[in-house]
């Protein structure tokens, strides 16, 4: 049946993450290997209270088609968050409301990928991109990681060997490896970007989940370039609700997004975005999200205290100052894939490292979720995998 299908989707694979999580819906499976925001943070009785509010206050308005780039006073709201959080000269007109910020990577794809232009990413870089930037057929590219950012020498290279037209990052806590971008990496790549064509695409999902450390500013203010900001409400509100916008400065950019976005969906749930409006109109965002931060910073030191007791010493580990994962780094000699089979006889699981990559695939990579499992339940299942890793160490 594959003469049916494009070469686009015949090109894409799987999410193995999801294939992985169905593993570990089974109840009796410790599992590190989700990327999901830790339920009990959800501020449901509000969002109830706010649903009856848009509901009661305006009828069937709110169930009524509504306007592509999103609901106005949501849009001005976080134009606003980003003046006085972060200083940026940002308006309502730069806001386009997406269905997630996954969506908003879509839509960047269709916007600005022919088949065979050059995206450079991170190494490793978030699966979720690689899979929506997938669709448009482009050649990918990897720049390494370091702990304060990327490998800038061979950022200038690759930038300079190829036509890159986007580069995507992760700049703070990054998916999937915790590591946050030093202001320096930031300026000077900033910098080199002036030189170029490329478009910077900064996703930051888990910017305001630090929990050590100072902000930083973003990569775009270093650069000249055209730029692109994705923002979400997943991992500060909710994800279900499926709220998250794109921000550029740039009108010709929005524009194109704006078509883009209209033909895939009209516009995002208008429902969801007057709920949440109404639930941060109504609530004060900065004590929810320090209720977030606290209980994410606690299981981050329970997962690292427990690393530090169980695994040998060897495993090279990233200690992230926010946000909901670390990355660890086994032997050379090792396989986090048969490290994954051994630990899911001992009912612990996480992420090989493998879907993170494109082209040349460390094996002995891995990531580990701290934010849905309670102090006591990470600690056993570091003390599981611990041992898993120390069996495996003996047989090589
Ligand atoms: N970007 C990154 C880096 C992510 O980790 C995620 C969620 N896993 C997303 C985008 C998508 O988030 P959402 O669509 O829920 O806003």
């Amino acid at each position: 049946m594959n003469q049916l299908f494009s070469d686009r989707i015949l090109n894409s694979k799987k999410s193995f993450i999801r294939e992985i999580l169905k593993i570990t819906n089974n109840k009796d499976i410790i599992s590190f290997a989700g990327g999901l925001p830790n339920p009990i943070s959800f501020p449901t009785a509000a969002l109830q209270d706010a649903m009856n509010t848009v509901t009661s206050k305006n009828g069937s308005h709110v169930f009524q088609y509504a306007t592509t780039e999103g609901y106005l006073p949501l849009r001005e709201y976080i134009a606003k968050r980003y003046q006085t959080k972060h200083g940026l000269t940002i308006n309502a007109d730069d806001i386009l409301i997406t269905s997630g910020s996954q969506q908003g990577l879509d839509l960047i794809g269709k916007v600005f990928l022919n088949k065979d232009d050059h995206v450079l990413i991170e190494k490793p870089g978030y699966l979720g991109a690689i899979q929506a930037l997938s669709l448009y057929e482009p050649h990918f590219h990897q720049v390494d990681l370091f702990e304060d950012g990327i490998d800038l020498n061979q950022f200038k290279t690759l930038l300079h060997q190829h036509n890159i037209k986007l580069f995507y990052s992760v700049p703070n806590f990054q998916n999937p490896t915790g590591i946050t971008y030093s202001k320096a990496n930031r300026e000077a790549l900033g910098g080199m970007l002036n030189d170029t064509q490329t478009v910077l695409i900064e996703d930051d999902p888990y910017g305001e989940l630090r929990f050590i450390g100072e902000d930083v500013p973003y990569i775009q203010s270093f650069s000249s370039n055209p730029s692109i900001l994705l923002g979400s409400f997943s991992k500060i509100v909710t994800p279900g609700m499926r709220i998250g916008w794109i921000c550029t400065t740039r009108p010709e950019i929005m524009d194109k997004l704006i078509i883009a976005k209209q033909a895939s969906d009209l516009h995002t749930n208008y429902f969801s975005q007057r709920v949440i409006y109404q639930y941060l109109i109504d609530n004060n965002l900065e004590e929810h999200i320090s209720h977030i931060k606290k209980l994410y910073k606690e299981q981050r030191e329970a997962m690292l205290l427990s690393i530090a007791e169980y695994f040998p010493e060897n495993i090279k580990i990233t200690k992230p100052e926010g946000g909901m994962f670390l990355w660890a780094t086994l032997p050379d000699s090792m396989s986090s894939l048969k490290l994954f089979e051994l630990a899911s006889t001992l009912k612990v699981a996480f992420v090989p490292g493998e879907p993170f990559y494109v082209g040349e695939i460390p094996q002995n990579t891995l990531r580990l979720n701290y934010t849905n499992s309670d102090p006591k339940t990470i600690d056993e299942g570091i003390k599981r995998l611990g041992q898993a890793i120390k069996t495996l160490l003996a047989q090589a």
